[in-house]
């Protein structure tokens, strides 16, 4: 392989993009100057060394000041609402969910959706990990409600259903109510792209 096929190759793996875009980001980045070049590669590898993953709710986060915490703000913050955990696929839906303010509970990254065929399920999302984390929630004055927010599609769909069934132990245990975001939104509904309005309506008529 020459350089530009295991370049091409990388860019392949980044979400949503396919052979022939990825080779557009090749042939960019070669008609760039070394120095751009260079600082894209530092950024880079600054990227693990600047940012941690949360503990709580396996969210990527800024460290900030060189601070040793596993722990991100929200899940570090007192005054957020414990008694609601969502369960969200990545990251950028959280982001658009903090971003809209209507939301004001904590927050759990699964990693990913669950493909209507899938054989390995339990390796690709964090279902033991969001399991134990209600069962370490779960007491008096803790979590009530877990409100699962998935995008609408068949995908999004499948990983709903699939969480209820491998949740359905520990939360008949703790009595703590499994709720879904977006029944009445509408086919295709990504909630990283959704305004204010559509989640704050998403989450009044949760069910
Ligand atoms: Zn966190």
């Amino acid at each position: 392989m020459d350089i530009i096929e295991k370049l091409t190759e990388i860019f392949k793996e980044f979400p949503g993009i396919g052979e022939r875009q990825a080779k557009r980001f090749v042939y960019f980045l070669m008609s760039r100057t070394g120095a751009y070049n260079e600082n894209l590669s530092s950024l880079i590898l600054d990227l693990k060394k600047e940012v941690a993953q949360c503990k709580e709710c396996f969210r990527f986060f800024i460290i900030e000041n060189n601070k040793k915490t596993q722990i991100c703000e929200i899940c570090a913050n007192p005054h957020v609402d414990s008694s609601v955990l969502m369960v969200v696929e990545k990251d950028s839906d959280l982001e658009s969910m903090k971003k809209s303010k209507v939301y004001h509970g904590k927050y759990f990254i699964l990693g990913g959706l669950v493909p209507v065929v899938e054989k390995n399920t339990k390796s690709r999302v964090r279902i033991d990990e969001l399991k134990k984390k209600i069962s370490t929630e779960a007491r008096p004055q803790g979590l009530k409600e877990i409100i699962l927010a998935f995008s609408i599609s068949p995908q999004g769909e499948h990983t709903d259903q699939y969480a209820r069934e491998q949740l359905k132990d520990v939360t008949e245990k703790f009595n703590i109510k499994i709720s879904s975001l977006g029944k009445g939104l509408s086919t295709g509904t990504e909630l990283e792209y959704s305004d204010n309005d559509t989640l704050k309506n998403a989450l009044k008529n949760r069910q």
